[in-house]
C-alpha cells in the first residue's frame, strides 16, 4: 500500500507571515489536494526569545484569507496534534533520551564562554572551530568525562545541551546521499558537519529535534519547505537513522528574489517600491508600526495564489491565469524550478486585474458602495452594478475602483490643465450649447441608441468627433479618460449633464 499524503506547513510565529513563507504553504496546499492528501498546520514555538504574539492568530488568518485551508492543526480536531510544539515537550524529551540510550546523543556542559574562546582561537588560525569527532573528547561532555562526574553535574544542576553524535570516527569515509524532488542527488561528507545541539539548556529542542519527531510522529510524507533548509537535510536525515525511522520524502523551494533579481526578497524591498510582502495587515506589537497586507492594498486572494504559484513553478504551457482548482490539478512538485524566482510587482498587479474580471460582480459592487460611503456619497445596488461593468476592467485593484467610478457619483473638482490646454478651442462653448440643446431632445434611455442619434446630430452640424467629444469628456469626467462617452451620459442624465456643462463653461 502506498503511503498517504500528509504534508505539513510549519512556521515560526516570529512575526507575520511573509509573502515567501505564503507559498511555501501554497506548494504544500496543491501538492496536498493533488494527491488527496492532508495539509497540516503545525506552530513551531520552541524558540522563546523569537515568539511574537498575535502571529500564529495571523498566519491563520492568512490562510483563510487566501482560501487554503488547513485540515489538521491548531483548533482542529486532534488526530495527530498538538500541533503546537510548546505543547509537545514532553515527546522530545521521550526521543532525545532514547538518543542518549542508543549511544547516538551526549551530555555537553561546556561553557558558552570557554567555546567562544576556541571559537576566536580557531578564527585567529584562519580556521573553524567545529564540535564534532575530531575535538569532542577534548571538550566537556558526557563522552569525555566519567559517568560518575556526569551525574554529579547533572545532579548539581549544571546547564547542559544535549548533543547529536554526527559521526563515530571521521577518519574513516561517511557520505550520505539524500534525494530531494526538485534537485535529485544530493551528497553530504558527514566528517565536515558538527554535532548539533538537539536540546537546549533552557529545557527546550532545537528546531532540528523537533521538526524530525514532529514530522515522523505526525506521519508526515512530504516535507516541502524553503531552500534555506536544504544545509540540514543531511542532519535529519542522520537523525532518521539514528532513531530508526523511515525520512519522509524533501522538497526544497527556491528562494523568492527582489526585483532586480539580486538578492533575497526583503520587507525592505516592498517598503521601497511600495507593495506589500504581507497577506494581511500587520501591527507590531511593540512599535504599533502598521506593514500594509495584499488585503488591505486591494488585492484579491485569487489574484495573490494565482502569481504566487506562478513564483517558481509552471505548468510547462503558456496558461498563465488559473483559479484554485486547475492550480491543483495541473501542480506538480517535480516541476518546480530550481533557481530562485524573481519578485514581479507588476505582473502582481496584472494578475490580480485578470482575477478582478472573472469574480463574480457582486464583490466588486459592495466594495464600491462601501468605498462611496466612507467619501460621504451614497451609492444605490443598481447603479454600482451598472457603473461596476463599465469600469473594472481598468482596475487593478479593488481599492482603485472608487477611483475609477467617482466621477459616475460626483461633479468633477477640477479640469485636467495640460488636456484642456489641448482640447478646449474657441469654439467649444458654443458646441457645447448646441450639444445641450440636441440632449434636450435626444432619448437617453440606452448608450447605443443615444450614440446613433448623436452621429446624426454631428454630420447634421457637420461636427466632427475630435470638436466635441474630448470638451465634453473633460465637462463630465475633468479627464481624457474614463469609461464609453454614451454611457456615462446615460447613466447621468439629462439634468447632470447639463449642468455639468454649464460648471465647466464657467470654469474654463
Ligand atoms: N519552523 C521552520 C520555519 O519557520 C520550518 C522549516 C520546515 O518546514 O522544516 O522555517
Amino acid at each position: 500500500m502506498t503511503q498517504a499524503v500528509r504534508v505539513r506547513f510549519a512556521p515560526s510565529p516570529t512575526g507575520p507571515l511573509h509573502i515567501g513563507g505564503l507559498r511555501t504553504a501554497l506548494y504544500n496546499y496543491l501538492f496536498a489536494k493533488k494527491h488527496g492528501g492532508d495539509f497540516i498546520l503545525r506552530i513551531e514555538d520552541t524558540d522563546q526569545n523569537r515568539f511574537v504574539p498575535g502571529a500564529e492568530e495571523y498566519i491563520i488568518e492568512a490562510l483563510k484569507w487566501c482560501n487554503i485551508p488547513f485540515d489538521e492543526g491548531p483548533g482542529t480536531e486532534n488526530k495527530k496534534g498538538p500541533y503546537k510544539q510548546s505543547e509537545r515537550k514532553e515527546l522530545y524529551k521521550n526521543a532525545v533520551h532514547s538518543l542518549i540510550e542508543k549511544g547516538r546523543a551526549y551530555y555537553a556542559f561546556d561553557a558558552s564562554e570557554s567555546l567562544e574562546k576556541h571559537r576566536v582561537y580557531h578564527e585567529e588560525k584562519g580556521k573553524t572551530f567545529i564540535y564534532n569527532w575530531h575535538n569532542r573528547l577534548k571538550l566537556e561532555n558526557s563522552l569525555s568525562l566519567s559517568k560518575e562526574e556526569v551525574k554529579i553535574r547533572i545532579e548539581n544542576g549544571d546547564r547542559y545541551v544535549i548533543r547529536f553524535l554526527m559521526v563515530e570516527d571521521g577518519t574513516i569515509e561517511n557520505f550520505i546521499n539524500s534525494t530531494d524532488l526538485i534537485r535529485g542527488n544530493i551528497r553530504v561528507d558527514l566528517n565536515l558537519l558538527d554535532d548539533k545541539i538537539l536540546f537546549k539548556s533552557d529545557g527546550l529542542p532545537t528546531y532540528h529535534l523537533a521538526n524530525v519527531v514532529d514530522d515522523h510522529l505526525m506521519e508526515i510524507s512530504h516535507v516541502i519547505r524553503g531552500e534555506e533548509w536544504l544545509p540540514s537535510l543531511a542532519l535529519h536525515h542522520q537523525l532518521y537513522r539514528a532513531f530508526g525511522w523511515t525520512p519522509p520524502q524533501f522538497a526544497h523551494l527556491p528562494l523568492l528574489l527582489k526585483p532586480t533579481g539580486k538578492g533575497k526578497l526583503s520587507k525592505r524591498d516592498g517598503d521601497k517600491l511600495g507593495f506589500p510582502v504581507f497577506p494581511l495587515n500587520w501591527k507590531d506589537p511593540e512599535t504599533g508600526k502598521v506593514s500594509p497586507g495584499y488585503k488591505e492594498a486591494g488585492y484579491i486572494p485569487e489574484g495573490v495564489v494565482n502569481f504566487l504559484a506562478l513564483l517558481g513553478w509552471n505548468p510547462g504551457t503558456e496558461q498563465e491565469i488559473m483559479q484554485l482548482d486547475e492550480l491543483i490539478e495541473l501542480f506538480s512538485i517535480e516541476q518546480v524550478h530550481k533557481s530562485g524566482a524573481r519578485f514581479n510587482p507588476e505582473k502582481n498587479k496584472w494578475f490580480n486585474q485578470q482575477h478582478l474580471q472573472q469574480i463574480h460582480e457582486s464583490v466588486l459592487e459592495t466594495q464600491l458602495i462601501k468605498d462611496a460611503l466612507s467619501n460621504d456619497i451614497v451609492v444605490l445596488p443598481q447603479e454600482a452594478q451598472k457603473v461596476v461593468g463599465l469600469i473594472k476592467e481598468r482596475a487593478s485593484l479593488l481599492t482603485e475602483l472608487w477611483g475609477l467610478a467617482a466621477y459616475f457619483f460626483k461633479d468633477p473638482e477640477e479640469y485636467n490643465p495640460k488636456a484642456v490646454h489641448k482640447q478646449w478651442k474657441e469654439e467649444t462653448p458654443e458646441i457645447l450649447s448646441k450639444f445641450c440643446a440636441f440632449l434636450n431632445t435626444a432619448s437617453l434611455s440606452e448608450a447605443s441608441g443615444f450614440q446613433t442619434e448623436f452621429k446624426t446630430w454631428i454630420s447634421e452640424e457637420s461636427l466632427s468627433f475630435g470638436q466635441i467629444m474630448a470638451p465634453l469628456r473633460l465637462c463630465l469626467v475633468g479627464e481624457l479618460s474614463g469609461a464609453d462617452l454614451f454611457e456615462i451620459i446615460c447613466f447621468l442624465g439629462r439634468d447632470i449633464v447639463t449642468s455639468r456643462i454649464q460648471k465647466a463653461l464657467e470654469k474654463l
